[in-house]
């Protein structure tokens, strides 16, 4: 029996899928629509139109590898990939030609990246983030086996730096390598980078490396009047920012740009496992820099500045429209996170609003239209 199927050319697509499995692919759609209808707790841009990109599907693409380097498997978007990178480099002010990166599975993977260049750089450094730091950055401290030390935060969720300066004076043996959070999570805070200088040149630390977490924010700052420090002409080492947050995307993503000088300084340690297999990952999604390479040519400057733009204003719309219910909502300068008192569970379940102790908080992306703020303000205010 197992002769005549084998005599079939070989194919593993000779069958349809059965009509309950095609139901279920069906149900999961209208899921999906759904849920995606009442998204408001998450920092994800949700508003995209890649369909002109779907044929590119059909085919296996796979970026492993440098960017900037020839590889041998072709079926690749490096050179989109690297337009990608040029466009983020100017975003963040990195000085041209200077810099080096990647586009990554998103903002854990960039902030991976770059605590690794700082530890190779630094092998006694110690790393410095705050308690409102993303949950994943205690992960990647683990892996990378690196000291870490954490900082208090202020009220407002940015890292207390006389609290900084007094554990580094304390450690002034281990080169400071400061994860500074541009846009924390829970309340959109941003880490006073130039503070953190300052506090350098006062202890007179001879060596350190600064790497700005800017998954969300990293995609408003270069677009507002009054940007805080955060970016390579303030003096920061690397930077990761997520694709699929303010810009959004279908499959998770993001880019990490760093001084090109400290890649290359670590470049002879990575010879040794093989030529430029420079990114944290082999295999590496080739569809993703395409996709942000599309939304940045049809968005164009203007157009993220406009998402940016609406973004803020739905902040500030937001802020009003639920103290004119009763509830205390807040927010930090240049933030899309609008924080208020953790509202009752079923609020919180129905919108996936994500809760952090005593507080939530709704990311007012372009999706989150006034009305759907109006209808949550009356929801949460509802005894
Ligand atoms: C979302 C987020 C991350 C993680 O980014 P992913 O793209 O989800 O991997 C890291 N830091 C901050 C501040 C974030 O908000």
């Amino acid at each position: 029996m197992q002769k005549s199927a084998l005599k079939q050319p070989f194919s593993v697509y000779d069958h349809s899928l059965q009509i309950a499995d095609s139901q279920r692919l069906d149900a999961l759609y209208q899921k999906l629509a759904g849920e995606t209808a009442s998204f408001v707790g998450y920092p994800c841009n949700v508003r995209f139109d890649y369909s002109e990109l779907y044929r590119f599907l059909g085919f296996s693409v796979n970026n492993l590898g440098d960017p900037f380097a020839t590889s041998n498997f072709r079926i690749n978007t490096h050179e989109f990939e690297r337009e990608v990178l040029e466009r983020f480099a100017e975003f963040f002010r990195a000085p041209k030609d200077q810099f080096w990166g990647y586009v990554t599975n998103g903002g854990t993977e960039g902030n991976m990246y770059g605590l690794y260049l700082a530890r190779e750089l630094h092998p006694q450094g110690i790393v410095y983030y705050s308690e409102d730091t993303h949950y994943s950055v205690a992960k990647i401290i683990h892996v990378l086996g690196v000291r870490s030390i954490m900082i208090r935060s202020r009220e407002n969720g940015e890292m207390d730096t006389d609290d900084l300066r007094e554990t580094i004076r304390i450690h002034r043996d281990a080169p400071p390598i400061v994860f500074a959070n541009i846009g924390t999570t829970m309340k959109g805070a941003v880490d006073n980078i130039a503070e953190i200088k300052k506090l350098m040149r006062e202890l007179a630390v001879p060596q350190y490396y600064l790497h700005s977490d800017a998954a969300l924010s990293g995609m408003i700052l270069p677009f507002v009047d009054k940007p805080q420090p955060f970016d390579f002409a303030d003096g920061v080492d690397s930077i990761s920012v997520s694709g699929h947050k303010l810009i959004g995307s279908p499959v998770p993503c993001g880019v990490v740009i760093a001084k090109k000088n400290n890649v290359q300084r670590i470049g002879r340690a990575i010879e040794y496992v093989g030529a430029m297999d420079t990114t944290i990952n082999g295999s590496r999604n080739g569809i993703a820099p395409l996709f942000l390479w599309y939304a940045l040519k049809r968005l164009g400057r203007e157009g993220v500045k406009a998402i940016v733009d609406e973004s803020l204003a739905l902040a500030e719309y937001a802020i009003e429209a639920f103290g004119k219910k009763g509830i205390p909502a807040w927010r930090n300068e240049n933030s899309i996170t609008v924080v208020f008192p953790r509202p009752k569970e079923e609020v919180m379940k129905k919108w996936q609003i994500a809760p952090y102790r005593e507080i939530a908080h709704i990311i007012t992306l372009p999706h989150v239209t006034r009305e759907v703020i109006d209808r949550l303000a009356e929801e949460i205010a509802q005894p």
